[in-house]
């Protein structure tokens, strides 16, 4: 009796978890993408944080803290497009990795993440079935102190996925250089805007505006108004979807 209650407490509690993941799952607003080669689940996670899920396999884009992936798929594959603490950040590796899982990052981060693969801007790879392009991310501008700029041309990478003809940009953390602006076939480009490290919404607007995306999404917007970025694209064609990459912790 006294175990059979022990079993039945267990299996009550078990399920309370799993309800509490499936909720936290709920309540991320994954976006769906339909491909030639299937779906690709694109779900934000935090900041810059995401996970992709295609064909059976999980890709994280920059997994860390204080992102939450309880509940969430180990990764498959994980990229890196910087070494500042909110893209690298070896103890969410970690959390997502299991045996296996690849690492792509530029050489800055393979230099920490050691069992990372590294990839230069203009460099590509083939992964099961993803085309994987590595895109220069810099400032032009914004930087610490005169002279000096948050993120020198060269060290990160913004990347350009490719999935059943279907192109994915993910910026990293950039301005809106010449080579975002000259990025051809788009059909769904995460953009940052934050001040100091990156650019303005309307910098923002305005670099998207140049390449047009079919869907814009703006992340890594830390303290920003995004509704200015949907404002200034009013009329271009461009659809664009604002999400909430800062959930409350539960
Ligand atoms: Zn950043």
């Amino acid at each position: 009796m006294t175990i059979r209650l022990l079993i039945l407490g267990v299996i009550s509690a078990a399920t309370v978890v799993l309800g509490m993941c499936a909720q936290a799952q709920a309540a991320r607003p994954v976006q769906t993408f339909e491909t030639a080669a299937g779906p690709v689940k694109i779900t934000p996670i935090y900041h810059a944080s995401l996970m992709i899920e295609a064909g059976g396999k999980t890709i994280y884009v920059d997994p860390a803290k204080p992102a939450n992936f309880d509940g969430l798929p180990h990764a498959d594959l994980i990229l890196i497009t910087d070494i500042h603490g909110d893209h690298m950040d070896p103890n969410s590796i970690a959390a997502v990795s299991k045996s296996g899982t690849e690492i792509f990052a530029p050489p800055a981060v393979v230099a920490t993440v050691t069992t990372a693969s590294p990839i230069s801007n203009g460099e590509s790879k083939n992964w099961n079935g993803w085309n994987i392009e590595a895109i220069p991310m810099y400032n032009i501008k914004h930087g610490p102190a005169p002279g000096q700029l948050y993120h020198p041309k060269g060290r990160g990478n913004g990347y350009v996925l490719t999935y059943g003809g279907k192109r994915f940009y993910f910026s990293g953390d950039t301005e809106g250089i010449p080579e975002m602006r000259a990025l051809k076939d788009i059909d769904v480009a995460f953009i940052c805007m934050n001040l100091p490290y990156t650019m303005t919404p309307d910098e923002a607007a305005d670099a998207v505006k140049a390449f047009h995306p079919k869907i814009a999404i703006p992340y890594h917007y830390r303290g920003s108004d995004i509704s200015i970025f949907k404002k200034d694209l009013e009329g271009t064609g461009i659809e664009v979807r604002l999400l909430d990459w800062y959930p409350k912790a539960p």
